[in-house]
């Protein structure tokens, strides 16, 4: 079978919800992957950061496998000898008393949702029925009808309605809008630290350490929402820590598992987690043995592979070389560690084009909006393969 013979197939069967670059891959090893006609590629995009880890990381393979062997799925119907240990080790790793594990980021994010809703009616004393939740311009939190509700892409809500009340949108980067937004019935501010899908927007230095006291004074809990941004992305185990801001809740997804299995998490303090009883929320495959063998696996490569001191060193050095290409359609850059997003100007005639070209060098990112070209590698990238992608970079901006 050819590239265009798996894309009829699935174009013809399956729902076209995506409109992916037409590279039709089956393998893939650290940072490179290759197509089913023997192409290589390198992986500028990590799975939106969810394979910081690179792919098929030879570690979390085998502790997949080695719990493969011995069980899979209990449900949360029966425990199992997994879930404790991760449910420690990620509550030591992040400095939290208590975790709930789910699967997919958006079911983290509603997690979270549900969580402090719940902490607003039983603990801050909301009348029944009116919490708010205050979320930002600009965000992605996930798919869910609840999350679409306050995502400001037209696209993402057009036609689901109708929509769930109780969500307050404000700019994001802008404190006073905060302030102001804020009511006796808010009982938590949602945020990216950095906006990934939004175009990796990194808000003014100062803000989350202002948004927090802000929640803080106001009795409202800060949520930051780290499934793209946690994990050593930013060159931290979590962005919140460039500002030393210790939200009370976070999101943790993607390469909370290092890109083998969906596993997201939320961590929070037994305050607010212990709002939820029995029977109060649950997934069936949150949890599962798997997941959390694998998951465990994937912090420790993370700490051991000191993937957040890698994604410092190296995204400096990526942005620096970055802002020495002198390109006639690059508006500017704009980052924090292995995440950079390259605006390009509005004449450029859109990012689409330049993924498409670095694709046919041999390199895969994915525009984001129209204008914005995303670099994120899986952070056990090389020095010397970041001046391979830096190659093929400069030649799409300069000669396209
Ligand atoms: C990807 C992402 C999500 C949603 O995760 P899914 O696993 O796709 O549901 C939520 N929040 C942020 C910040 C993300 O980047």
């Amino acid at each position: 079978m050819k590239t265009q013979d798996y894309i009829k197939m699935e174009d013809q069967y399956g729902a076209h919800n995506y409109k992916p670059l037409n590279c039709v891959l089956c393998k893939g090893q650290g940072v490179w992957v290759e197509d089913v006609e023997g192409n290589r590629y390198m992986d500028f995009l990590a799975s939106y950061s969810a394979v910081n880890q690179g792919h098929s990381h030879p570690r979390l393979v085998k502790a997949m496998k080695d719990q493969l062997d011995k069980l899979s799925l209990t449900s949360r119907a029966f425990r199992n000898d997994q879930l404790p240990f991760l449910a420690k080790e990620l509550c030591e790793l992040t400095g939290y008393e208590m975790m709930l594990p789910m699967n997919s980021g958006a079911e983290a994010v509603e997690t979270a949702l549900k969580a402090v809703r719940k902490w607003g009616y039983t603990i801050k004393g909301v009348e029944k029925d009116k919490a708010e939740i205050i979320a930002c311009d600009g965000n992605f939190h996930g798919r869910t009808i609840s999350i679409v509700t306050f995502s400001p892409e037209e696209q993402y809500k057009d036609g689901f309605g109708p929509l769930t009340p109780g969500f307050k949108m404000i700019p994001y980067g802008d404190i006073k809008a905060l302030e102001a937004a804020i009511t006796p019935n808010t009982v938590a501010f949602l945020v990216e630290p950095v906006q990934g899908e939004g175009g990796v927007i990194v808000p003014p230095a100062g803000y989350l350490k202002k948004s927090a006291e802000l929640c803080k004074k106001h009795n409202v809990l800060l949520v930051a929402d780290e499934i793209q941004s946690g994990l050593g992305r930013t060159g931290k185990m979590f962005a919140s820590e460039h500002e030393g801001v210790k939200p009370d809740v976070i999101t943790i997804g993607k390469a909370l598992s290092g890109g083998l299995y969906p596993v997201s998490a939320v961590v929070a303090s037994k305050e607010i987690l212990g709002v939820f009883k029995p029977g109060d929320h649950g997934s069936t495959y949150g949890g599962n043995p798997l997941a959390c063998a694998v998951a465990r696996e994937a912090l420790k490569v993370i700490v051991d592979e000191k993937l957040p001191e890698r994604a410092a060193e190296l995204g400096a050095y990526l942005m620096d070389r970055l802002k020495k290409i002198d390109s006639p359609h690059v508006d500017f850059y704009r980052g924090i560690g292995l995440w950079v997003g390259i605006v390009l100007k509005k004449d450029a005639g859109g990012a689409r084009r330049f993924c498409e070209a670095l694709m046919n060098k041999g390199m895969l990112c994915k525009e984001t909006h129209w204008n914005v070209i995303r670099l994120a590698p899986p952070l056990v990238i090389t020095k010397e393969e970041i001046d391979w992608a830096l190659e093929r970079i400069e030649q799409v901006l300069t000669e396209l």
